[in-house]
């Protein structure tokens, strides 16, 4: 019944939408991930199916994105926009439509890879119905993310549980850099399996276009000093510091410097309110020459703003992984981040970039400062930074241990099934 061999899996997302535009409120890092794991899965001999909340009438429900990678959208709740918070409800509806696409389909997935706390939860309910294995990536931890918030939702409690309940029975919780982990030790069991396997980002991609060329297509100077953000419009994306931060003398001095800002948000949404807060802060501080909105770019566009600038700053609150870092690493531009999270495990300070105690705001600006100032060691820093990311943090890498935890998993699965049934 079971294969020990790659074979049909799941990847279940159910807010991250691996087929949708990223960049726009809640669409991030957890989209690019589950998508280029399941595509690199895929290349590597897996059939992936990729599911997901219908979140529009007019979306498709089946998206094929390569041999062996489709995304499928299941009807639970509205088709229409429900934020993170909201979806918990909807999750039951949710087990039953993926349940009645497995019969229809006449498949059992043997293992599912679950993706945020509802998704987990989700796995855990599949995992009372059928014999399966379930691997789960966290991508935020709700008892990190409650400790820097000053408003806590009123899902947080039920987030709280479904957390702990996930780490200590599931198959294997897949952490992201060994700072998650031990976030998960010391704040949520110590209980449960953990791996670490990071997360990647496209090599080929990022790094396909040189600074000369970058910064003629974008029509920048090359004397221009440019300091780049890339993420979505959140408080806890640190903007704020980041805009303080180069209003410091240690950045205005240079005459010529630009700071670039890119990601995309919604009018009347919480994405659009923080954009707003961020552009009246620009303005407060008369900087309005010197900042750009460039609005969301796509990863075919993204890698000619990494490699035009001369640093790409991560100025978060708090970090679980931050692919911007990966992908400016891997285009050559070293980081200046938030001393947290997987931005620890990413950036090595003086080495591929700097790191600074989140939301202080002189500290990022010494930091930023001492890259703009000196061009010989940047150059540095870029080589630094792309060899790391070559190194270690491919998505072929990542989906080849990924690959590895799921054979072991399911032989398990095959030898627990063969022991069932001679016993
Ligand atoms: N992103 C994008 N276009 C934008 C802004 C962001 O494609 O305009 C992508 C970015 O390249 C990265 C992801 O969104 O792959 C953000 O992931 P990260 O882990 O840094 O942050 P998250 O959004 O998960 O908090």
């Amino acid at each position: 019944m079971f294969s020990t061999k790659k074979g049909q899996i799941a990847l279940i997302s159910v807010h991250g939408d691996p087929a949708v535009k990223i960049g726009k409120e809640e669409a991030g890092g957890q989209n690019v991930y589950v998508r280029q794991v399941g595509e690199a899965l895929a290349k590597q001999g897996w059939q992936v199916d990729m599911f997901t909340r219908r979140a529009e009438p007019t979306q498709e429900a089946i998206v094929e994105h390569s041999p062996g990678c489709r995304t499928i959208r299941l009807t639970a709740g509205p088709q229409k926009f429900v934020g993170r918070n909201k979806l918990f409800d909807y999750l039951p509806e949710f087990v039953e439509a993926f349940l009645s696409f497995q019969q229809q389909e006449g498949i059992v997935y043997p293992l599912v890879h679950t993706n945020y706390w509802l998704s987990s939860w989700v796995g855990m309910e599949l995992r009372k119905r059928q014999p399966i294995k379930q691997i789960h990536t966290y991508h935020s931890l709700g008892a990190v993310k409650y400790q820097a918030s000053t408003t806590v939702p009123l899902i947080a409690s039920t987030r709280l549980s479904i957390e702990k309940t996930c780490l200590e029975t599931v198959d294997c919780v897949v952490a992201t850099s060994p700072q998650e982990r031990d976030h998960m030790r010391s704040l949520v069991s110590t209980k449960g399996n953990i791996d670490i396997i990071p997360c990647g980002t496209d090599i080929r991609r990022f790094g396909a276009v040189d600074r000369q060329t970058a910064r003629q297509q974008l029509g920048i100077s090359p004397e221009t000093k440019v300091v780049l953000y890339v993420g979505r419009f959140d408080p806890r994306k640190g903007i704020e510091t980041l805009v303080r931060a180069v209003n410091y003398p240690e950045v205005r001095q240079h005459s010529d410097f630009k700071l670039m800002i890119a990601g995309g948000s919604r009018p009347g949404q919480s994405d659009g309110d923080e954009r707003e807060r961020i552009e009246g802060i620009v303005n407060e501080l008369k900087l309005g020459d010197r900042t750009e909105f460039v609005g969301r770019l796509d990863h075919t566009q993204l890698p000619t703003y990494y490699a035009a600038a001369d640093v790409c700053v991560v100025p978060s609150h708090y970090e679980p992984f931050g692919l911007v870092a990966i992908e400016a690493m891997a285009s050559g531009t070293p980081v200046v981040a938030s001393d947290v999270g997987g931005l620890q495990f990413t950036v090595v300070p003086e080495e591929t970039g700097l790191l600074a105690p989140a939301q202080d705001e002189a500290a990022f600006a010494a930091a930023i400062g001492r890259i703009l100032a000196d061009p010989t060691w940047r150059d540095q820093l870029s080589k630094a930074s792309r060899q790391r990311v070559e190194a270690r943090f491919s998505w072929d890498g990542v989906a080849s241990q990924l690959s590895e935890l799921y054979l072991s998993h399911l032989s398990q699965l095959h030898n627990e099934f063969f022991s069932a049934s001679v016993s």
